[in-house]
């Protein structure tokens, strides 16, 4: 089996990528290993929940992925306050100030899965799609590269993108070198009904114990993602559903109150990595499997479909030079996704950091920070065009 390019991984960015070549006239195979999972039939919420910059709407919405999502499932966020670790300290955003219709849309990840493997199996020239399906090993040669499974089918391609995630094989299998550490942190995740409205209000809490995130959902719910130290987040998880709405309306300075948990909590582990290069002859690599950052920012699949955005214009407009895996090419998306990958790498990394030092001093300043910060419109304008886009 012969192609142009094969996506590695199906998640929210390979599947995405592939869909954003569907009118380029290249030959794509898409290879997943977990059957996606299909939307359940109660009316249940997904913890999982992505925060989407109107930048990342824009691109989904231009390949006919965002107007397949429930529009009933979709919390748009209107403001956000994000407080510091002493009583006074904050920072306060708003799509009015910004002239935007809204700073970002909070959504559930099985249902914008589902709207990307919708687009993308709905659309004319389908990919060629294996899934559920393992790889076994990859051969590189000057000309191509060798897929082979690990039932003995075999792929060629001109291009092989790795978008399989933190732990990417396919960067191990080309012998990318990664920075990795662990923030020796899980983030948290669980949804809940409120007793008082949230106005799609987004709210956040650098804390002591870590970063908790209160995102509106669809009517009177929220959903919780708490960054916080693996010990922490064990109790946390180990707390009745009582006493873990207790514990959220307090640590959110009862912001909220009469918590109900109407999804149970959940943990993943959370890791900086940073690669060392993001291409290789025949070699692209998008999404966490390029960069793994704190989610204080809500901005890793953000930062992954803005790989997306940048590779599919490169192919798109390659124009002569007919070779998809032409390393030419594959360096014009490195040079141009290398500065917005390190600085997202460096602010949430640093803010990471800021916030969970002990010491007093540094305490001070950086609740100062924020407060400078939000009285000068320049600096709070920049920080924010950034997230939208
Ligand atoms: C608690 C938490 C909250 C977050 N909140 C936000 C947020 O609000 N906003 C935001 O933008 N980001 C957020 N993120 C980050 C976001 O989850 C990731 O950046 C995003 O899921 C990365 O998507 P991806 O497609 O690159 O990788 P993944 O979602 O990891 O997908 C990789 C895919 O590859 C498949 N795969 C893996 N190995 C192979 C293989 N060998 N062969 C074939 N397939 C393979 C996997 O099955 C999977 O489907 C958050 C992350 C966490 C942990």
């Amino acid at each position: 089996m012969k192609f142009d390019m094969v996506v590695i991984g199906g998640g929210l960015v390979g599947a995405s990528l592939v869909t954003a070549l569907k009118a380029s006239g290249l030959k794509t195979a898409l290879i997943e290993s977990r059957e996606p999972l299909p939307l359940p039939e109660d009316e249940s919420w997904d913890s999982r929940v992505y925060a989407i910059s109107p930048g990342s709407i824009g691109f989904l919405h231009d390949h006919a992925i965002w107007q397949r999502m429930d529009a009933s499932r979709v919390a748009p966020v209107y403001d956000m306050a994000v407080f510091g670790d002493d009583s006074s300290s904050h920072i306060q955003f708003s799509a009015y100030e910004a002239g935007m219709a809204e700073l970002a849309c909070i959504v559930e990840n099985r249902q914008l899965q589902t709207a990307v493997w919708t687009a993308l199996q709905s659309q004319n020239g389908s990919p060629e799609i294996f899934c559920p399906a393992q790889c076994a090993a990859i051969t590189w040669h000057a000309s191509h590269a060798e897929i082979r499974l690990e039932d003995g089918r075999q792929l060629d391609t001109a291009l092989v993108v790795g978008a399989d995630g933190v732990n990417s094989w396919v960067r191990q299998q080309a012998n990318i070198a990664v920075s990795r550490h662990p923030y020796q942190q899980n983030g948290v995740v669980a949804n809940f009904s409120t007793g008082l409205p949230h106005r799609n209000v987004a709210h956040q809490w650098f804390r002591r114990d870590g970063v908790l995130a209160l995102l509106p959902l669809p009517g009177s719910r929220i959903s919780m993602v708490w960054s916080t130290d693996d010990a922490h987040a064990a109790e946390l998880r180990a707390l009745s559903d009582e006493q873990l709405c207790r514990h959220v309306e307090e640590a959110a300075s009862h912001t909220f109150s009469e918590l109900r948990l109407i999804t149970p909590p959940a943990g993943f582990p959370l890791n900086f990595v940073h690669v060392s290069s993001l291409v290789k002859p025949r070699l692209v690599l998008v999404g966490d499997a390029a960069h793994g950052i704190h989610p204080l920012a809500g901005q890793g699949v953000n930062l992954g479909l803005r790989d997306v955005r940048k590779l599919a214009e490169i192919l798109n407009d390659r124009g002569l030079q007919a070779d998809v895996g032409d390393f030419t090419l594959l360096r014009r998306y490195e040079c141009a996704r290398k500065e917005d990958i390190l600085a997202m790498e460096l602010v949430t990394d640093g803010l990471q950091k800021l916030f969970i030092n002990p010491d007093p001093t540094l305490a001070r300043l950086r609740n100062l920070g924020l407060e400078i910060t939000n009285r000068l419109p320049l600096i709070k304008n920049q920080l924010m065009q950034h997230a939208l886009s």
